[in-house]
């Protein structure tokens, strides 16, 4: 015997509502206001990682990108989000493991839209001509190089989609009282930057706050900007900090004037109250000695320690 029509119809009505509930209940857990998504993890070497890049997502949407180091362009397809409201892109500092990608990044989200597309960009002055080691040039010119008029990609400007690009440059000397500063606030998004120090190369370090949440990036960083550091990152929910040597004498010497030791990792991350660190620009002797990197830093800093893979998505 059949069950009479409106049982039916009641069930079906039923069975809607509970599917209805359960997917509102499972968009609202998988979206959080402030979520990080690593696109590289690893540093210059061909590892395996691709090299230093990151998406932060305001509300579930890829809105800022950190960096654009080589090999993310894939990643970012793997990842399944798109660019296509990406508009902020900080540039930690120009070394090629950085910066490298940026022209494919930008070539990507060209070819998604037809839309105007607006890129806010800010990244470090450069060394100006007086430099005494390797010459950078400032974020605006480096930007000019490959995208302005007489640029090596000036074609990109319309070949997909009208693209504005506006470049800002940070200045990247540091101070014995640093002041970090809003460069970017909207709708409770800010974004605030402070000079950071990596021997020859200009650095700067950037800190993303919203919704009572916060991630700051280090960048590649040595003992001359932890000052900066220290402060940027006070109580921030999530510290990503790259990971490159081993305390020493375990690292050659001449990294020791580009980057920071675990020991040195876990005291400012213990200094700035940051509640969880995230390692990452990981670096193959770091993958090795893992177990006495963490060993170092909680000698120090007793917040959850991970360490960042492509891929990994984290909710500060
Ligand atoms: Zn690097
Ligand atoms: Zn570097």
């Amino acid at each position: 015997m059949r069950p009479p029509r409106f049982l039916t119809r009641c069930l079906r009505i039923l069975m809607a509502a509970c599917f209805g509930l359960l997917a509102a209940v499972s968009a609202q857990s998988a979206t959080s206001p402030l979520e990080l998504m690593v696109l590289g993890s690893g540093g210059p070497g061909a590892t395996g990682r691709a090299a230093s890049c990151y998406l932060v997502l305001i509300d579930g949407t890829a809105r800022i990108l950190v960096d654009a180091g080589p090999g993310a362009f894939a990643r970012l397809g793997e990842s399944k989000l798109s660019l296509a409201d990406t508009d902020i892109v900080l540039l930690t500092h120009l070394h090629i493991d950085h910066a490298g990608e940026l022209a494919g990044l930008f070539k990507a989200r060209a070819v998604s839209t037809g839309d105007p597309i607006v890129f806010k960009v800010w990244g470090p002055a450069g060394t100006g001509a007086q430099h005494k080691e390797a010459y950078f040039p400032s974020t605006t010119r480096f930007l000019d190089l490959l995208f302005g008029k007489a640029g090596a990609f000036a074609y990109l400007s319309d070949f997909a989609a009208p693209i504005t690009i506006q470049g800002q440059d940070i200045p990247a000397t540091v101070h014995p009282n640093p002041a970090p500063k809003a460069i970017f606030v909207e709708d409770g998004l800010v974004v605030s930057a402070v000079a950071g120090h990596h021997r020859d190369a200009p650095a700067v370090i950037y800190r993303v706050d919203y919704a009572g949440k916060s991630i700051t990036f280090s960048g590649d960083i040595d003992r001359q900007g932890l000052a900066g550091l220290r402060t940027i990152a006070k109580g921030s929910d999530l510290l990503v900090f790259n990971s490159v040597v081993l305390d020493p004498p375990g690292s050659r010497e001449v990294l020791y004037t580009l980057h920071t030791p675990p020991q040195a990792i876990g005291e400012l991350a213990r200094d700035a109250g940051v509640h969880s660190l995230l390692l990452s620009h990981i670096s193959p002797a770091v993958d090795a000695g893992r177990d006495a990197v963490l060993q170092s830093i909680k000698q120090n800093f007793h917040g959850q320690v991970s360490f960042a893979a492509d891929g990994t998505r984290v909710l500060p």
